[in-house]
C-alpha cells in the first residue's frame, strides 16, 4: 500500500485511498504513458492527472476551456501546498510574467491555461524551454464537433503530441456517450493510448420523479426537506426561473435567478454567490451549471421535462460530487409532454432530425414512467447493465403500485376517436366524466357514447391514465390543433383487445403539509451528538474562507469536517490521521481545529 503515490496523495491531500480506476491511470501515467479518462462528475478526475505531475519531474501543464474556474482550482491547489498557477485572459500582463518565468524556473508543479493562450507561438515557445510532466486536456469531449461545448482550438492540440512525443498526455471527461468517446480518441490523437471507462453510476444520488399536480407545494415541500443546503432549479423559461427564484424568496429561501438574458455583472455575482456561500438555491435555465464544480450541491430540482436524458444527467450530475448523499428530483405532468411534443412537431427541423427527437423524448418518457429501477433504466441508456435494483431511488424505496388500465385506456382511446381526433385532455375527461357544460352541450357531446363512461375515476387519474397512453404512444398531440390528441397506429390493437396496459398508480394528491418523517433527510449525514461540534467547524471554515477571499469548500469538505466531529481529535497527531486532512492543511489550520475539539470536549 505504501507506494510513492500513495504516500503523496496521504502526505499532500490527506485521503488513505485512490478511488476506482484512479490508481490505476496515476500509475500509467505516471510511468509515462497516454490515457482517455471517462469518469462521471464527481468521479475524482483531478487526481488522476495531479499526482502524476507531482511525482513526474517538470510542470504539469492543464488545458482547461473553463477559465471562470481555474482560480478555485489552483486556490485549493495551494490549499494543500503544491506551487499551482493559472494563465488565462484574466490574468494582467504583469503577473502573466511572473507566472511565465516561474515556469521556466522550474518552480511551478501544475499550471492551468486556456487552450487559445496554449497555442500562441509565444506560449508554444515558452514550453520549449521548460521542463514539462506531462498535459493534461480536460473536458476533452469540447473537440467534439457535435457536442454543445465545441471548442475549435481543442483540435489544434494535437500539436502537443507532435512537439512532445515523449511528454504523456491525459484526455478526461465525464460525457458518456461512445460516438463522442471514438471522436475524441480520434481527434486528440489517443487511439493508441489506453482508456481508462468508469461506471457512469452515481451511487449517492437518490432519483426520484413526481407527477405534477401542485408544482409550486410539490417544489416546497421537497426543498422543506433540505433547508440550508446548496441546490439547483432548473426551470425551462427565463420567465420560470424569475417566478420561481421570487416565490422562494417569499417562502424565505436564499434563491437567486440564473438564465442567459440576465445582465453579465448580474449572473457572474450570483454565480458567485452561490459558490462561495452555503445554502444558496440557484433557480436557473440549463444556461447555468456547465464547469460549475462545487462539490456540496445536495440537490437538482428539475420542475419540467428536461429535453433529453444526456441533458439530464449531466445536469443532475451537478448534485453530490463529494459523495455524500444528494437527491435528484424530477416533478413532471401531462403538460410538459404535451409542449414538447409539440415543440418536436412544430420545429422547422428535418424528418431525420425530427426522428431523433422524438426518440430522445420517447426515452426519457421511459424513465418517468418506468416501475423499474431508475438507476436502471438512466445507466441502461448508456449502453449500462446496473446488476440488481438499487435501493436508492423511489421506486426501490417505494415501489409503484401497478394497476390493469386496459379498459380505461379503451375507454380514453374510443373518447379521442368519437370526438373526432382534435380535443384536449380536459376536454376528452369532461367527456368521460359525463359534465355538463356549456361547451360539451353546444358540441353534442353528450349524445356521444363515450358520454359519462368514466365516472368510476376522478379527473386526477384519469390524466394520469392520458398522460401515461402519450408517453406510450397510444396518442399522440396533434401539432395542428392546440394540444388535441390522435390515435397512433399502435392504438388499434388496445381498442380492439390485443393489447394490454399497464400502468402506474397515481399516489395521492399532495395536500400541503405533508409529513416528511418518514422520507430520510439527505445531506451529509451527522450524528446528533457531533452536531455542535460540526456547526462550530463550519463557522471556522466560514471564518477561514473570508479571511483568504475564497470558497469555503477549498478550505475543508463537508466530510472533513464531519470526520473531524466523530473522531474529536485533540492532537495535532490525531487530526493528521483524519480523512480530508493532508499536510499543509495540518500545519496551516491544525491549531485552530484542535482548540475547537478541545473546547467542545
Ligand atoms: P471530477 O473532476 O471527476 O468531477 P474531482 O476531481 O473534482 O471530480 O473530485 C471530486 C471530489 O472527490 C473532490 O472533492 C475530491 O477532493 C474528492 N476525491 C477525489 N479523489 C478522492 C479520493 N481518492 N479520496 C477521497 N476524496 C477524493
Ligand atoms: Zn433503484
Amino acid at each position: 500500500m505504501s507506494s510513492p503515490a500513495h504516500e503523496l496523495l496521504k502526505r499532500v491531500f490527506g485521503y488513505d485511498a485512490f478511488r476506482g480506476n484512479q490508481q490505476a491511470i496515476v500509475e500509467h501515467v505516471t510511468a509515462g504513458n497516454d490515457a482517455l479518462v471517462l469518469m462521471p462528475t464527481g468521479g475524482g478526475k483531478s487526481l488522476c492527472y495531479q499526482v502524476p505531475a507531482l511525482l513526474r519531474e517538470g510542470c504539469g501543464i492543464v488545458v482547461s476551456p473553463l477559465i471562470a474556474l481555474m482560480q478555485d482550482q489552483v486556490e485549493a491547489l495551494r490549499q494543500v501546498g503544491v506551487r499551482a498557477e493559472f494563465l488565462n485572459s484574466t490574468l494582467d500582463a504583469e503577473t502573466a510574467g511572473r507566472v511565465e518565468r516561474e515556469l521556466l524556473d522550474g518552480s511551478l508543479d501544475l499550471l492551468y491555461v486556456a487552450p487559445e493562450r496554449l497555442l500562441t507561438g509565444r506560449f508554444l515557445s515558452l514550453l520549449e524551454r521548460s521542463r514539462i510532466a506531462l498535459f493534461a486536456i480536460d473536458e476533452a469531449h469540447c473537440v467534439s464537433q457535435w457536442g454543445h461545448d465545441f471548442r475549435p482550438e481543442y483540435r489544434q492540440l494535437t500539436v502537443l503530441h507532435e512537439r512532445w512525443p515523449q511528454v504523456p498526455r491525459i484526455a478526461l471527461t465525464a460525457t458518456a456517450d461512445p460516438p463522442t468517446q471514438r471522436e475524441i480518441a480520434e481527434r486528440l490523437d489517443l487511439a493508441q493510448a489506453e482508456h481508462f471507462i468508469s461506471s457512469f453510476d452515481r451511487p449517492n444520488i437518490r432519483y426520484t420523479v413526481v407527477q405534477k399536480d401542485n408544482a409550486r407545494r410539490q417544489l416546497l415541500d421537497f426543498l422543506r426537506g433540505h433547508r440550508g443546503e446548496a441546490g439547483i432549479v432548473y426551470c425551462m423559461s427565463r420567465r420560470k426561473v424569475e417566478e420561481t427564484a421570487d416565490m422562494l424568496r417569499g417562502e424565505g429561501l436564499d434563491a437567486l435567478p440564473y438564465h442567459a438574458g440576465l445582465p453579465a455583472e448580474v449572473r457572474a455575482a450570483n454565480q458567485r454567490r452561490f459558490l462561495r456561500e452555503d445554502g444558496v438555491v440557484m433557480c436557473a435555465t440549463i444556461a447555468f451549471g456547465m464547469g460549475i464544480d462545487k462539490p456540496d450541491v445536495r440537490f437538482v430540482a428539475h420542475t419540467d421535462l428536461p429535453k433529453s436524458m444526456e441533458g439530464y444527467y449531466q445536469e443532475t450530475g451537478r448534485a453530490g460530487r463529494d459523495g455524500e448523499p444528494a437527491e435528484a428530483w424530477l416533478c413532471y405532468g401531462l403538460g410538459d409532454v404535451v409542449l414538447l411534443k409539440q415543440m418536436i412537431e412544430q420545429g422547422e427541423a428535418g424528418e431525420e432530425r425530427k426522428h431523433l427527437e422524438r426518440a430522445k423524448l420517447d426515452h426519457l418518457l421511459g424513465y418517468c414512467e418506468s416501475m423499474q429501477c431508475r438507476r436502471q433504466v438512466l445507466l441502461a441508456g448508456f449502453g449500462e447493465t446496473y446488476p440488481r435494483p438499487c435501493g436508492n431511488c423511489d421506486n426501490c424505496l417505494t415501489p409503484p403500485d401497478a394497476w390493469d388500465a386496459t379498459i380505461p385506456a379503451q375507454k380514453a382511446l374510443s373518447c379521442v376517436y368519437r370526438s373526432g381526433q382534435r380535443f384536449g385532455v380536459g376536454h376528452l375527461i369532461d367527456i368521460l366524466r359525463g359534465s355538463d357544460s356549456e361547451r360539451i352541450r353546444q358540441l353534442g357531446h353528450d349524445t356521444l357514447s363515450t358520454f359519462g363512461i368514466g365516472k368510476e375515476l376522478d379527473s386526477r387519474n384519469w390524466r394520469g391514465v392520458f398522460r401515461q397512453l402519450v408517453a406510450a404512444s397510444l396518442l399522440q398531440v396533434d401539432p395542428e390543433a392546440h394540444g388535441g390528441l390522435r390515435l397512433t397506429d399502435a392504438s388499434r390493437d388496445v381498442l380492439k383487445g390485443r393489447r394490454q396496459v399497464m400502468m402506474r398508480r397515481e399516489p395521492p394528491a399532495t395536500r400541503g403539509e405533508r409529513d416528511r418523517s418518514s422520507t430520510p433527510r439527505t445531506g451529509v449525514a451527522v450524528q446528533p451528538q457531533d452536531l455542535a461540534l460540526f456547526n462550530a467547524l463550519r463557522d471556522l471554515r466560514a471564518e477561514l474562507a473570508r479571511e483568504q477571499n475564497v470558497p469555503a469548500f477549498v478550505i475543508f469538505h463537508d466530510s472533513t469536517l464531519r470526520n473531524i466531529a466523530e473522531q474529536r481529535p485533540t492532537s495535532l497527531d490525531a487530526l493528521g490521521r483524519v480523512g480530508g486532512i493532508g499536510g499543509s492543511k495540518l500545519s496551516r489550520y491544525g491549531q485552530r481545529l484542535v482548540e475547537i475539539v478541545r473546547e467542545q470536549g
